[in-house]
């Protein structure tokens, strides 16, 4: 999956265009900046590539998560579902805002479990936030009939899974809004950076002036502008910009690399009885940035990831263990280990972690191993590593 396996001439070319005028500010410098504009630029082929109306670039992928639940006026004491298996980001950039976490359990899809989340609904929910994880999707059909009786939004947290669809449209087009990280590990990396993607007029409006203290963005005046309402600054800067810019122009040769490669370790894998794979909702096609299958129980899957690392397959995880990106390990969280005083009512909103268990994502987690597919692998390299993953499955099962 990580786009700077593949950092080259075209990266460096869009850098040194800001190098040549020194103007490293997305905004104004209009007279120094001989026309380059990379972070519009970067947010025209978002709106292309990803067939949304408005992109709004912002400093990482948590921040645009913040912004768009921001922009969707989500914050002090509402509730946002979102799944188990995440990154811990995710649950960051809801806390940031003061709203309260309500962590679902995941079905086979590795993602939210539409059942479990209508269960999870009070009257303080506001939004439904599935994250697409290791490059494919969540029930988006399903998740919207639930926003769409319950009359709450869907913002999709689709940092792991840009260049995936799902019946035809890609990923972060489809909900209210859509969240994409640009940071260093992702498919198409800005070094740091994310998006926020929107068809809605109003949200993007406030995405633009939130993520930038506030300024409407009207007129050629910086200090002239004035500002509606309160923002912060999540600006990306200009180099970052032209950095995603190269990358974005390649995701197709990207994700068609990383299907090659899949296809090759997955087709392995299938002559395995007791191997299954992730189930992908109907209508979905994979980023293929992960292959991620399950073996028949715990104990078999701890045997074989550390099998995995004994013998030298590495970028393959078992997130049962793992602090994070799976509840079960996020102490820091449940205890609420804050640096500063955190509001009563979102102490008690998150009281449930105390006590709560997720039998049913422990059930997929803990059986789960997720492999990173790397787009630098030669093809005998991945014919070797199908080979020998076949076979130390084999030997433990
Ligand atoms: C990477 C990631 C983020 C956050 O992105 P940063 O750019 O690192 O802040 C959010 N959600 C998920 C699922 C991610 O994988």
């Amino acid at each position: 999956m990580p786009g700077f396996e593949l950092f080259g001439d075209l990266e460096r070319k869009e850098v040194n265009d800001v190098l040549g005028n020194g103007v490293l500010m997305r905004y104004g410098f209009d007279g120094m900046r001989n026309g380059h504009w990379k972070a519009k630029e970067l947010e025209k082929e978002l709106e292309n590539q990803l067939q949304v109306k408005h992109a709004q670039l912002v400093s990482s992928g948590t921040a645009a998560v913040s912004v768009a639940l921001a922009s969707a006026g989500i914050g002090s004491g509402d509730e946002v579902i979102m799944p188990t298996f995440t990154f811990v980001a995710s649950f960051e950039a809801i806390m940031i805002l003061g709203a309260i976490p309500v962590l679902v359990d995941i079905d086979d899809t590795l993602t939210l479990d539409p059942e479990k989340v209508k269960e999870a609904i009070t009257e303080k929910t506001k939004a439904i936030m599935p994250v697409h994880m290791c490059g494919s999707m969540a029930d988006l059909d399903a998740l919207k009939d639930i926003c769409s009786a319950n009359n709450l939004i869907l913002i999709e947290d689709s940092s792991q899974a840009t260049g995936a669809t799902y019946k035809g449209k890609p990923l972060g087009s489809i909900g209210d809004l859509g969240c994409l990280s640009l940071d260093f590990v992702k498919i198409i990396t800005a070094g740091e950076g994310g998006a926020v993607l929107t068809n809605n007029e109003k949200f993007y409006r406030h995405a633009d002036h939130y993520s930038d203290h506030g300024h409407d963005h009207v007129g050629n005046d910086r200090g002239a502008e004035s500002h509606p309402f309160l923002g912060y600054n999540f600006r990306i800067s200009e180099l970052h910009a032209a950095v995603g810019l190269a990358q974005l122009r390649r995701l197709e040769e990207f994700v068609a690399i990383q299907k090659k490669n899949y296809s090759i370790i997955r087709d392995a894998l299938s002559q395995i009885p007791e191997v299954t794979f992730r189930r992908v909702p109907e209508g979905g096609i994979e980023s293929y940035s992960f292959l991620s299958f399950f073996l028949p129980d715990i104990d078999t899957t701890r045997k074989v990831i550390n099998a995995f690392k004994t013998n030298g397959v590495d970028v393959c995880w078992h997130y049962y263990d793992n602090s994070w990106h799976y509840i079960r390990e996020w102490g820091h969280l449940k205890n609420i280990k804050s640096l500063y005083p955190i509001s009563q009512e979102v102490k008690e909103g998150l009281d449930y972690l105390q006590t709560k268990t997720f039998e049913q994502s422990d059930h997929f987690i803990g059986r789960n191993i997720s492999c990173l597919i790397k787009m630098s692998w030669t093809e005998d390299e991945v014919i070797q590593r199908a080979e020998k993953m076949s076979a130390i499955i084999k030997e433990n099962t």
